[in-house]
């Protein structure tokens, strides 16, 4: 299998985009070698630019539920796209989605639409300290909330995968204001809510982790959660950029039977196209501008093309497609791991509906520490030989993989029959 365009474009496109990439992880910084450009995607599968074909688990990192160019999403899409791209001004559609996001999430009494995952999340912690009026915020580590000021701390995803710990050019002054407590650590949660009672504005997290690799809360944690931060008047926030219509149509907090104050919202919610949304209870959302003081705008909130995917995506969600996903994935983790450990490996896996990760030379790995220790190295050789198989993987040993209704029961089994290849090599 060569992929000589895709190492002709990398470097044309590193003397003009910073690294080459417009988003850090696809650099392959992780697992080495060069990127690979696609040219299309079509249900659970993408093309190459030098015509190769893969067995997709990226999912464009959660969105495509249905698979890739899924024919009622980009219908939606075109026919929106026909009647104009934007106004800036209201639409019908977008009270329309956000009626179906608040009949899938009943903790969201009201929802407001935003251009990514990392502006929903900035808005909600900027909306949490207002209705607060405390300026601290607590999140865990490897736990990934978006890119802004105050949650680039000990943050997952390509932070992780690059091993800093925060960010240059985050001022020491705000990053102070975000206190970092290990996932799934409830005796650290308390002692730490003992310590700052009445100053904590907000704990945001990902109820089922997903930027450190696929991490489930521990039975307690999320009810620890709930419990801790009602007691004390800080705002709980479920970011379910990731795991909300996911890991089920109500997301984690369905799943779990936690409810946030807020959930935050991205990935599926845009069917694909870039959508964020935040909401929660009224009486919170009733502090959003122009009904209340907390500002937050966007030129391009509730785009009409987004709206229109998201919403052709919503309106499909049944307890059949994830009934289906989570079959799906747990035969293609369950026979990873027989064939990793028939070939002699020592993995561990985990996996919540349509979500799961693979660790090397790990036993049980429920936090950032657990994570950090597994055999990345071991990892990348591995993603690597995959690739070679036609199955392309996240490339980093710290991203969950993501499986759609388009894996069927022969897709699975042809990446389980390359991964046997695979292990017996590696
Ligand atoms: C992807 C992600 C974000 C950031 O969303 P963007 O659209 O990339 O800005 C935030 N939180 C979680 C849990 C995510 O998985």
């Amino acid at each position: 299998m060569t992929r000589e365009t895709s190492s002709e474009l990398i470097a044309r496109a590193r003397n003009a985009i910073p690294g080459g990439v417009n988003s850090p992880v696809r650099a392959f910084g992780g697992v080495g070698g060069d990127p690979i450009f696609f040219s299309r995607g079509e249900g659970a599968y993408l093309e190459d630019v030098d015509g190769n074909r893969y067995i997709d688990y990226v999912a464009s990192w959660g969105p495509m539920l249905f698979g890739h160019a899924d024919e009622q999403v980009v219908n939606a899409v075109v026919a929106q796209a026909k009647r104009g791209l934007g106004f800036g001004a209201p639409t019908e559609a977008e009270t329309l989605l956000a009626e179906k996001v608040i009949e899938c999430v009943p903790s969201i009494d009201k929802v407001r639409m935003v251009s990514s995952g990392t502006e929903a999340t900035m808005s909600a912690i900027r909306l949490a300290r207002g209705f607060t009026g405390r300026d601290l915020l607590v999140k865990f580590a490897g736990c990934y909330h978006g890119h802004s000021d105050s949650l680039l701390v000990k943050a997952g995803s390509g932070v992780l995968t690059l091993g800093i710990p925060g960010s240059p050019g985050v001022p020491a002054a705000i990053a102070e204001l975000t206190l970092t407590l290990p996932f799934n650590d409830v005796e650290a949660l308390k002692a730490l809510f003992a310590k700052q009672a009445g100053r904590i504005a907000a704990v945001i997290v990902e109820p089922v982790a997903g930027n450190m690799g696929c991490i489930p809360p521990q039975p307690g944690f999320l009810e620890a959660l709930r419990e801790v931060t009602e007691k004390d008047g800080a705002v709980l926030i479920f970011d379910e950029v990731m795991s909300g219509f996911r890991v089920a149509r109500g997301g984690a907090q369905e799943r779990f039977g936690v409810t946030p104050d807020l959930t935050t919202l991205g990935k599926i919610i845009g069917g694909g196209l870039p959508v964020g949304a935040f909401g929660g209870r009224a009486d919170i959302m009733a502090h959003v501008a122009p009904e209340g003081g907390v500002y937050q705008a966007g030129t391009l909130s509730g785009n009409p093309l987004a709206v229109a995917a998201g919403l052709a995506m919503l309106e499909r969600l049944d307890t059949s497609v994830y009934a289906q996903i989570d079959s799906a994935t747990q035969t293609l983790i369950d026979g990873l791991a027989e064939r990793a450990r028939a070939a002699g490996h020592r993995v561990c896996t985990n996996n919540v509906c349509g979500m799961f990760s693979l660790f090397f030379d790990a036993d049980e790995v429920s936090n950032y520490d657990h994570v950090a220790n597994t055999n990345a190295e071991k990892f990348s050789r591995f993603f690597h030989a995959m690739l070679d198989q036609g199955v392309y993987l996240a490339p980093s040993a710290f991203e969950a993989g993501f499986v759609s209704t388009a894996h069927t029961e022969d897709v699975i089994k042809t990446t389980l029959d390359a991964a046997e290849r695979v292990f017996s090599e590696l």
